[in-house]
C-alpha cells in the first residue's frame, strides 16, 4: 500500500489535497492519470449500466437539495454513527468498528435507533489497545449542513448529500412522465456525496467527500427477489471483466439483524485490500430497498405545508401518518396492462468510484524482476489504463521525431496517448509500465526504411514490428474495450 500510495503522487494520480498547506485530513486531489483514470471507471460503469442495456437512463441531480428530501429519507433524524471516545487517548472509534463488536447495532444509513447501553467491557480500543475503558457512544452526525440565502431571515439550512439515491427517488415521476420506460426500469447516476465520517481511512478508501455510482432499479413487487439476484451477478461480473482477480472479490450478505430496517436483503461486494495484514473491505452494496424510499416521499410530499409552517424546520417537520391508500400518491406506478396503481419496489446497487480506483489500483499494481532490473508495472485493464498508447522515436535525429508525431497526431484522435522523445527509450517504457499504458509505438532506423514500426506490450513486454498502415487496426483490435 504505501508503496501504490508514494507511486501515485510520484506519477500524478492522486494528491493529498491543499498540499501546499499541508494537505486537508482525508481529501484528495487526483492528478493528470488519476483523473483519466477515475473517468474511464466512470464510462466503463455508464456503458455497462446504461449504454448496453435498454432498461436503464441516466440522470444528473443536484447537490443541493430540497431539505424535506432528507426528512423523508429518514437522513436528517438518523443518519449518524454511534462512537465511543477512549477514556485513555481519546481515540475515538465507530462503535461498529470496534473489534469483535459484532452485534451491536447503530444508526447508520437511517438503520434504526441507537443502541445506547450496548457491553463494550470486553472491546479494545484501536489506538491504545486497552479494554473497555470508553465512555458512553453518542451519535455523531454524518450530514454536512450549510446555509443558502445571502439574508440571516431567509436562509436556510441545506445539506450537502450524504448519497445520490435520494435525487433518483425525487426524479421518479419526472423520467417516468419524459419517457416511455415501463416497469422494471432502472435509472442510474453518477455524483459527489458528502459525510463527515468520524474516521477516515487508508488513502482514499474512506474520504468525507467522494465520488458514487448508483443505480435505482424500479421493479413491481414479488420480482424484487430475482432481480436482486441478477443485479448481485452482474455487478460482480463488471469487476471481474474489468481485471480484478477472482480471489480479491467476494460477496458478504448482511445477516438479518445488520440489515436496515426497510432493507429486505443486502450483500457487499467486498474486496481484500492490503490495509494491515489483509483487510475485506466492501467495494459495493446491493439492497433490495423494497417501496420503503418512495412512500416516504409520498409522505414527505403531504408534509411540505406543515415544513412552511415550521419555519423551514425539517427537525421539526413531523411526517404526514401514512394514508390507507399509498399507491394513490403521485409516485405511485400505473401498470397500464394490468390496470393496476403500485409502488414499485426498489433495488440499489450503489458503488464508490474512489473505492473502485482504488482496488484497480493495488490489484494492477506489480513490482518485478526483469534482466536484474526492478520495475513498477499497473496491469490497468485497457479500458481503464489513463493512456492507451505510448509514441517514442527511438533517437531524436534522422527524421524520427517527425515520423513519430504523425503517428501520435493520427492515434490521439483515437485514443489518449503520449508522445516522448526524452532519454533511454528502456526509460521510457518503465515509466509507461507504472502509468498503466498497456501499448508503446517506437519508430527506428527500419521504419525509416520500411514503414514499420515496433509495438511493445506492457504485461509480455513482448515486441512486435507491425506496418504503418495497419497500426490503427492492430491496436484497435487489442484495445477494443
Ligand atoms: P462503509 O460502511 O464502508 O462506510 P457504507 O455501507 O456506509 O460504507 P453505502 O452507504 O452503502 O456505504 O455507500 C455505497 C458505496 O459508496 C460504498 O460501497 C462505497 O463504495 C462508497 N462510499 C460510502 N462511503 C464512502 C466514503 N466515506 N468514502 C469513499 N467511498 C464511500
Amino acid at each position: 500500500m504505501d508503496e501504490l500510495v508514494s507511486l501515485c503522487k510520484r506519477r500524478g494520480f492522486i494528491f493529498p489535497s491543499s498540499d501546499i498547506y499541508g494537505g486537508l485530513a482525508s481529501c484528495y486531489d487526483y492528478g493528470p492519470l488519476g483523473v483519466e483514470l477515475k473517468r474511464n471507471v466512470k464510462n466503463a460503469w455508464w456503458k455497462a449500466v446504461v449504454q448496453m442495456r435498454d432498461d436503464m437512463v441516466g440522470l444528473d441531480c443536484s447537490i443541493l437539495m430540497h431539505p424535506m428530501i432528507w426528512k423523508a429519507s429518514g437522513h436528517v433524524d438518523k443518519f449518524a454513527d454511534l462512537v465511543v471516545e477512549c477514556r485513555k487517548c481519546n481515540t475515538r472509534t465507530r462503535v461498529d468498528h470496534l473489534q469483535g463488536a459484532e452485534g451491536v447495532e447503530t444508526t447508520r444509513h437511517s438503520h434504526g435507533e441507537a443502541q445506547a447501553g450496548a457491553d463494550l467491557s470486553d472491546k479494545v480500543c484501536p489506538g491504545c489497545g486497552s479494554t473497555g475503558q470508553f465512555t458512553e457512544p453518542m451519535a455523531f452526525r454524518l450530514m454536512f449542513e450549510t446555509q443558502m440565502g445571502a439574508n440571516v431571515d431567509d436562509s436556510m439550512k441545506v445539506y450537502l448529500r450524504p448519497e445520490t439515491a435520494q435525487g433518483i427517488f425525487a426524479n421518479f415521476g419526472n423520467v417516468l412522465d419524459s419517457t416511455r420506460l415501463k416497469i422494471p426500469f432502472g435509472i442510474a447516476q453518477i455524483g459527489k456525496s458528502f459525510r463527515n465520517e468520524v474516521t477516515t481511512k487508508a488513502f482514499i478508501f474512506r474520504t468525507r467527500e467522494f465520488e458514487q455510482m448508483e443505480i435505482e432499479f424500479f421493479c413491481r413487487p414479488g420480482t424484487d427477489d430475482e432481480w436482486w439476484s441478477r443485479w448481485k451477478e452482474q455487478r460482480m461480473q463488471w469487476y471481474l471483466d474489468l481485471g480484478i482477480r477472482k480471489e480479491n472479490l467476494r460477496f458478504r450478505e448482511h445477516a438479518p439483524d445488520e440489515l436496515a430496517h426497510y432493507a429486505k436483503a443486502c450483500v457487499d461486494i467486498e474486496y481484500l485490500f492490503p490495509f494491515g495484514s489483509g483487510d475485506w473491505q466492501e467495494l459495493e452494496g446491493i439492497a433490495n430497498r423494497t417501496d420503503y424510499d418512495l412512500r416516504q416521499h409520498q409522505r414527505g410530499i403531504r408534509s411540505v405545508t406543515r415544513w412552511f409552517e415550521n419555519r423551514r424546520d425539517t427537525e421539526k417537520t413531523p411526517l404526514v401518518e401514512e394514508a390507507a391508500e399509498w399507491h394513490k400518491g403521485p409516485l405511485s406506478y400505473f401498470d397500464d396492462q394490468a390496470r393496476e396503481k403500485f409502488i414499485p419496489y426498489v433495488i440499489e446497487p450503489s458503488a464508490g468510484v474512489d473505492r473502485g480506483a482504488l482496488a484497480f489500483l493495488v490489484d494492477s499494481y506489480a513490482e518485478e524482476e526483469v534482466r536484474g532490473e526492478m520495475r513498477n508495472v499497473l496491469r490497468l485493464h485497457p479500458s481503464l489504463a489513463p493512456i492507451k498508447v505510448g509514441i517514442f522515436p527511438l533517437v531524436k535525429k534522422q527524421g524520427m521525431p517527425e515520423k513519430g508525431r504523425a503517428i501520435y497526431d493520427d492515434l490521439k484522435r483515437f485514443w489518449s496517448c503520449f508522445y516522448d522523445e526524452k532519454g533511454a527509450v528502456g526509460r521510457r517504457y518503465r515509466r509507461q509500465d507504472e502509468a498503466g499504458t498497456p501499448f508503446c509505438v517506437t519508430v527506428d532506423g527500419q521504419t525509416l526504411e520500411d514503414d514499420t514500426v515496433t509495438v511493445r506490450d506492457r504485461d509480455s513486454m513482448e515486441q512486435v514490428r507491425v506496418g504503418g498502415d495497419k497500426l490503427r487496426a492492430f491496436l484497435l483490435e487489442k484495445l477494443d474495450m
